[in-house]
């Protein structure tokens, strides 16, 4: 034994390092407990948790009803397969279903398996109701989009890390930029061949990008036009994230009173993810109307754990409480009070470019080149002051807590995101 005993953070993060594959880069440090807004690492030094796992946990760490939900349902029946009928599973659907104002829900279990089965949904519509020939359909995408990780998805990102030696490549998409009508209608001309437009309403992974006032609607509207599916991937800006239900928000019920304001962009395929079980298990979903979910036919899809009980009844209770607990509006107030306050800051400082973002999922720029490491610093240095957050593509750090959080505690965090950066001032 070494004359300095191994930290209980050192020796787990020893343990992946030497037993799991490399396929992230954590910010050192190692958590065992979450509760809330708050993380505990193995010391049981208490942090803000300000990624959320990527906005999956926007109800808060182990939500007691979530995890009730799951215990009980987990002593109850856990998986039949789709072979067979359970007594859960339509249960969920006519709750998301009504929820989200859809006819049909597919249900699977990771995000990209949803992006992936909207992507077959969309083919099989273009062959089969559009009169696409046979192997002829496209989709178009965005430039920087994050969709997933599966073999077709990495095809059409423009991250060379996540598709460097991983071809030969899916073929069948089209890239134009993002937040470009122009290039939109441009593509939607170039073929009698689209099938469906992909699109993030928010690019949360490329630096939470927000598209132009009205984007959304507009290419709604070309897509119709040219009548080519409409596919939102909100498996991040969904499930109140940006301050609404949904980021498209479409004529959905979440009864929320600022929707007339803002044109409804109701898409004709919506993705979902990640906060649709509150980070307690993976659940994902697809929804459509039945014009378009009815090219799925049996054996056609599938998936042996998408739609189990468990599943199910994690995923009514998660949506159950982000009504219940208002979280879309308290994102919304929370969201305009950040950006006020580190706007604030902005304007008295070189160290932060910008700030930007909707509801409670938000991101600064640092002002130092996209190479430098001063973003991972501060996280490092955010981390020591009690709050975790990860940059995204270099010199962006986003900020998504979840959306529980009150005001007060919001306040605590801007002044330790603000002072936090004052250390990092020239
Ligand atoms: C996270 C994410 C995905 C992929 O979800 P996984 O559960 O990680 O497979 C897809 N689309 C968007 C927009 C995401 O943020």
């Amino acid at each position: 034994m070494s004359v300095i005993e191994k930290t209980a953070s050192q020796k787990a993060i020893d343990l992946e390092n030497k037993y799991g594959a490399h396929n992230y880069h954590p910010l050192p440090v190692v958590l065992n407990r979450g509760e809330g807004v708050y993380v505990w690492d193995v010391d049981g030094k208490k942090y803000y948790d300000f990624l959320s796992a990527y906005s999956a946990v926007n109800q808060g760490h182990c939500h007691p009803r979530i995890v009730n939900a799951m215990n009980e349902q987990a002593q109850t029946l856990t998986l039949t397969s789709r072979a067979f009928y359970n007594d859960m599973l339509g249960k969920f659907e006519k709750y998301a279903t009504d929820y989200f104002n859809f006819d049909k829900l597919l249900p699977m279990n990771t995000g990209a398996e949803a992006v992936e089965t909207a992507l077959k949904i969309c083919r099989r519509w273009a062959y089969e109701k559009k009169g696409i020939e046979e192997n002829e359909a496209e989709i178009i995408v965005c430039e920087n989009n994050f969709h997933g990780r599966t073999t077709t998805i990495i095809s059409f990102s423009n991250d060379p890390v996540a598709r460097k030696h991983f071809g030969p490549y899916t073929k069948g998409f089209i890239k134009i930029e993002y937040d470009n009508l122009q290039a939109l209608e441009k593509a939607l001309q170039s073929s009698k061949n689209i099938a469906g437009f992909l699109v993030e309403p928010i690019q949360g992974e490329a630096g939470v990008y927000v598209p132009s006032e009205g984007y959304l609607a507009k290419a709604k509207a070309l897509c119709e036009k040219h009548n080519v599916l409409f596919i939102a991937d909100e498996v991040q800006t969904g499930i109140a994230r940006t301050g609404r239900l949904l980021a498209t928000c479409g004529d959905c019920n979440c009864e929320q009173k600022d929707c007339s304001q803002t044109p409804n962009v109701k898409p004709d395929v919506l993705i979902l993810g990640k906060a649709l079980s509150g980070g307690a298990y993976p659940v994902s979903a697809v929804l459509a109307n039945d014009d378009i979910m009815s090219v799925i036919t049996p054996g056609s899809h599938g998936s042996t754990f998408g739609g189990n009980p468990v599943a199910a009844a994690v995923a009514m209770a998660a949506l159950d409480v982000v009504k219940e607990e208002q979280l879309a509006d308290n994102a919304e107030r929370l969201g305009n009070i950040f950006r006020s306050e580190i706007n604030e800051y902005i304007k008295t400082t070189d160290t932060v470019t910008l700030v930007r973002g909707r509801g409670l999922l938000n991101a600064i720029v640092i002002n130092d080149t996209e190479d430098s490491d001063t973003a991972w610093n501060i996280c490092l240095r955010l981390r020591d002051n009690g709050l975790l957050a990860k940059p995204t593509h270099g010199n962006i750090i986003r900020f998504a807590p979840p959306l529980v959080m009150t005001e007060p505690q919001l306040r605590e965090c801007i002044d330790i995101i603000i002072n936090t950066l004052k250390e990092f001032e020239a």
